[in-house]
């Protein structure tokens, strides 16, 4: 399949009737709604799918399933289960699974999903080892609603507070469910209890050279592979080492030529980076250019799909949302090279390797919640993407290995670099990295247009983080269209609320 069944759920569980008032998800697709009830119980669920909805939806004895996204370790999973006629897809694999290991199923799955299980008044609410695929929730006793989208449950009823999953903030009684966990919530009380299904690994592997680079290289390759789907993939690519690795190993396993695409503005781009890595692999190369104006016009669309409040983060994942909304024409498989810096410690261009350790470390037990892999990214253009680094074995084994095979001769990432020598120009495997909003003048962009409307430069960064809330509260807790939303207007409010506050302190 190039895309997944399903690429976003919607979904409540009540005691008895009753309405279940549940808003639109951003992520687009076709929607597919059932309704039943099922022993005094209301089971509803709304899944955005691409085409064939029984994909992403199983029903066994006692129990039934929705999944958004899916898995990479199905070959391995299917061994668990006695041959013969086995489950033909994903959710009807989990399920299968869940009958044999209950909720302890989810700690075998390799994969990028939200699920939803309803067992007899149980719910179970699963995300994968990263949380690669947000999922939220809002309980109170007799009732669980969920969705892949906070703004989905905007309009339910409070719910309870759970000191199982995170509070969403600016949306009292709805929760995110952290990533690698597992939440079992007994519908009639209400009651929930997170069981972790993925942790980070603390210890570290002694590899020789050879060894680590050939582990690295085959566990990305099948990360790549699992991925690609049955046509050539699209890369985004900005011509470092991540994502051109992720491009000679998808042109390595695909039968033609991937397509690849690199973006960039009128302020700056990488284009000559991301071509030489095109021509040397033979891509069907894209460059799209988006001047910074739109870019920020699309500022209430990045928030919109992150529901992210935090201003680094919109920052950093505009581009990309920019990008995406670009891409015209049937959903696309996107394969990125995000995320191979925080296991790899590629930001910190750090000799000492305790020091490269710790942040690492830190990296590591700080990254749930941030949202910056969420496909509602894509999903918004009506694409899917991807990101091989944080499969979940690629994960493990990078995070193992032991620093002096990150840093070493003077480089960072040099495990990775010397993996990808044999199928990349030397340039790019040397290159230092640049970062998606540095690579594409995103960060300048967004300070000019404050420093523009009179903000001081001391101020700007709390300006950023207000003009991201006054966007946040439009398209994520009003429920409005990103298209109707003005970034100039929330500018010039959050520019006058500044006046005023630096004028009454005056
Ligand atoms: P890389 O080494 O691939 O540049 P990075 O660590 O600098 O990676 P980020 O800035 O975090 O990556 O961006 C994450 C991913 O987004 C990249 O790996 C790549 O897939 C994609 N990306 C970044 N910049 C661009 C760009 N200018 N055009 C297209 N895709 C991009
Ligand atoms: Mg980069």
């Amino acid at each position: 399949m190039t895309l997944p069944a399903a690429t976003g759920f919607l979904a409540a569980v009540r005691e008895g009737e009753g309405p279940l008032p549940l808003a639109p998800l951003a992520t687009a697709g076709l929607r597919d709604d059932t309704r039943e009830d099922l022993d005094g119980r209301t089971v509803f669920s709304g899944l955005v799918h691409t085409g064939d909805p029984d994909g992403a939806r199983a029903r066994g004895r006692n129990a039934s399933l929705v999944l958004a996204g899916e898995l990479y370790n199905q070959e391995a999973l299917r061994s668990l289960l006695p041959s013969g006629a086995g489950p033909t897809n994903d959710a009807e694999l989990v399920l299968a699974l869940f009958e044999h290991y209950d909720l302890h199923a989810f700690r075998l799955l390799n994969g990028r999903f939200a699920v939803l299980v309803h067992a007899a008044g149980r719910v179970l609410l699963a995300t994968d080892h990263a949380g690669s695929v947000p999922v939220y929730l809002s309980v109170a006793p007799g009732r669980v609603a969920a969705a892949t989208e906070a703004k989905a449950l905007r309009g339910v009823a409070a719910g309870r507070t759970l000191r199982a999953a995170r509070p969403v903030r600016r949306l009292p009684g709805v929760h995110q469910v952290p990533a690698g966990t597992v939440l079992e919530i007994a519908l009639g009380g209400g009651t929930c209890t997170a069981h972790r299904t993925w942790a980070p690994p603390l210890h570290r592997r002694i590899l020789p050279e050879a060894d680590a680079v050939d582990a690295v290289r085959r566990s990305l390759l099948r990360a790549v592979r699992a991925r690609s789907g049955p046509t050539a993939p699209l890369v985004v690519l900005s011509g470092g080492i991540d994502s051109s690795s992720v491009a000679a190993l998808a042109a390595l396993e695909a039968d033609g030529p991937i397509g690849t695409v690199s973006m960039g503005t009128d302020v700056a781009d990488e284009f000559p980076q991301s071509r030489v890595v095109a021509d040397h692999l033979g891509t069907v190369h894209r460059e799209v250019t988006i001047t910074t104006a739109e870019l920020l016009r699309r500022l209430p669309h990045a928030v919109w799909a992150a529901e992210s409040l935090d201003p680094d983060i919109i920052e950093y994942l505009l581009p990309l949302t920019a990008l995406y909304l670009r891409l015209e024409g049937p959903g696309r498989r996107i394969l990125t090279g995000y995320g191979a810096d925080i296991p790899l410690g590629g930001m910190h261009r750090e000799d000492r390797l305790p020091a490269l350790d710790s942040a690492l470390a830190h990296d590591m037990a700080t990254y749930d919640g941030l949202n910056e892999m969420s496909p509602v990214l894509s999903g918004i253009g009506g694409h899917w993407s991807t990101h091989p680094y944080w499969d979940r074995e690629v994960l493990d084994l990078l995070v193992a290995v032991e620093s002096g095979l990150k840093r070493r001769y003077g480089q960072d990432k040099w495990v990775l670099r010397a993996a990808m020598a044999d199928l990349l120009p030397a340039q790019t495997v040397t290159r230092p990295k640049l970062g998606v909003h540095e690579g594409s003048g995103t960060t300048s962009s967004f300070s000019r247009l404050l420093g523009d409307a009179g903000i001081e430069p001391s101020r700007v960064h709390q300006a950023k983080r207000l003009v991201v809330r006054e966007l946040f509260d439009e398209v994520v807790v009003a429920g409005r269209h990103p298209d109707e939303v003005d970034t100039a207007q929330a500018v010039q409010s959050v520019t006058d609320r500044l006046r005023h506050r630096v004028g009454a302190g005056s």
